[in-house]
């Protein structure tokens, strides 16, 4: 979510535009639902397979370490109470305090919460950073609720689940359908609960309550470091590149405006709405203020409506998915024609599809390495918290790059040794590093 001070999703942009799209895929005329914890449990198996480690480690790190499900009631501006069934997964604190964000959508459950709360914890291990996984949501539409109705509720989640959290046990975060401003709420009701300011206990706070300069921009930065050390690799020249993204929030616009200013060209635009093209290449910043605006890319100036499913297929060098899960399956892989996947969204590409891209040599940078600049710089937001001195943001966007550049060369490198798929040694990076210190703890049995 973008991280702008004060605002709450509601205002923010419509409320089509968090819809979550195909977790179905069709095969044999039957429409089979895709479960996405499964899509991580596959991920997991094929890097572990690879890896000379105990079993019973690797069942102990694989699993979810703790499902908290709670209901909810939140008085409603009517007086009346409704109930909402809210979840809080901690996957792993092996390597530190759990930490993920908490989506606010009418599609949340226990599957997704729980492979988005997993992915976090082979994230932080790949960018090196002192935290485990964790992931929350609350089944809500929040463009249908008041300030005061998301207010209460964000309140009441925090009460409900009030001993999971704390600065050294889990720390959540903004996610899709949540903002600066319910973090900002989160803190506080934590704080009073603790009888002093606890600003430590979340990230993506606005930066007058201890948020860190550059974190809004910070995922986007990351996929823009990444695909720039992936187009070094494949020695492609990002000046005469071309691109297609999909999804124009976040992820996809910060993503898009670092790239163009490194060159490259954006011949594709997709949002919620719909997509766009310009064989010239469209001018994104331009784009931004136009969303800014319209709360959508269709209607731009200099540009043309074209088939949404057309963008991911695009003829062109790089394809950022930053939209939804699922994306990418073994029905749209054989047709893509990219050099490179820079995933911006959390588990865009199924394992199937990704089999598939493998043999078409197409090199994917995936999710648990492209996008977590974003984790990177909450992790930033609370060593300033604990350290109650903040950083400049040339600072924050130096350590960023460091923190990038060197976990994209861990990652080819491991995928290098093994001769896999960066998404395979990005897996084999993570769980070699939680391992090494699950055996140096011991399991507590
Ligand atoms: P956002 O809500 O700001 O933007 C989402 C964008 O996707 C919007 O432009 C929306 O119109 C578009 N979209 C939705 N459905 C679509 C569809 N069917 N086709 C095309 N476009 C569609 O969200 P965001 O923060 O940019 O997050 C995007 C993805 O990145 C999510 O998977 C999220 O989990 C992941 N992610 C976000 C962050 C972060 O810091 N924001 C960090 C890591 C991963």
């Amino acid at each position: 979510m973008p991280q702008k001070t004060g605002s709450v999703p509601k205002r923010k942009t419509s409320k089509r535009d968090i819809k979550h799209g195909k977790n179905v895929v069709s095969r044999k005329n039957k429409t089979i639902p895709i479960s996405v914890f499964g899509n991580v449990m596959k991920q997991f198996d094929a890097a572990a397979k690879k890896l000379n480690t105990d079993s019973s480690v690797l069942e102990f790190i694989k699993i979810p370490r703790r499902s908290t499900i709670a209901n909810l009631p939140v008085k409603m501006d009517d007086g009346s109470f409704k109930m909402f069934k809210a979840y809080r997964v901690q996957h792993s604190i092996a390597r530190g305090p759990a930490k993920g964000g908490i989506r606010f959508h009418p599609n949340v459950n226990l599957d997704e919460v729980q492979a988005l709360a997993s992915w976090m914890t082979w994230k932080c291990a790949v960018v090196n950073i002192p935290f485990g996984g964790a992931k929350g949501g609350v089944v809500c539409d929040p463009f249908k609720l008041s300030n005061g109705e998301l207010e209460r509720l964000t309140r009441r989640y925090v009460a409900d689940m009030m001993n999971l959290f704390g600065p050294d046990d889990d720390v959540p975060a903004p996610d899709v359908g949540t903002g600066p401003q319910i973090m900002a709420w989160f803190m506080d009701t934590y704080s009073m609960r603790e009888n002093h300011s606890v600003p430590a206990v979340v990230t993506g706070k606005p930066i007058t309550l201890g948020g860190s300069l550059g974190r809004s921009e910070a995922t986007g930065r990351g996929v823009m470091i990444s695909t720039r050390e992936a187009a070094k690799y494949i020695k492609l020249d990002l000046s005469r590149s071309t691109a297609a993204v999909q999804g124009f929030g976040n992820v996809g616009s910060i993503s898009a405006k670092l790239l163009h200013e490194l060159g490259v060209k954006f011949l594709y635009v997709a949002d919620v709405h719909g997509a766009i093209y310009n064989p010239k290449g469209i001018d994104i910043k331009k784009l931004i203020k136009y969303v800014e605006k319209e709360k959508t890319i269709i209607g731009f100036p200099d540009s043309k409506t074209v088939k949404s499913d057309s963008v991911l297929t695009a003829p062109v060098d790089i394809v950022i998915p930053a939209a939804l899960e699922n994306q990418i399956t073994e029905k749209n892989a054989p047709n893509i024609k990219c050099k490179i996947i820079a995933e911006g969204a959390n588990g865009p590409t199924t394992p199937e599809a990704d089999k598939i891209l493998d043999k078409k040599k197409i090199l994917v940078i995936p999710d648990i390495l492209c996008n977590a600049g974003g984790v990177t710089v909450s992790y930033f937001e609370w060593v300033q918290n604990r350290i109650g001195y903040f950083w400049t943001e040339e600072e924050v966007n130096r350590r960023l790059e460091e923190k990038m550049v060197m976990a994209f060369s861990d990652v080819l490198n491991m995928a290098l040794k093994n001769k896999t798929s960066l998404r395979i040694g990005a897996f084999m990076l993570a769980i070699t590093r939680v391992v090494e210190v699950v055996h140096l703890r011991g399991i507590y049995s």
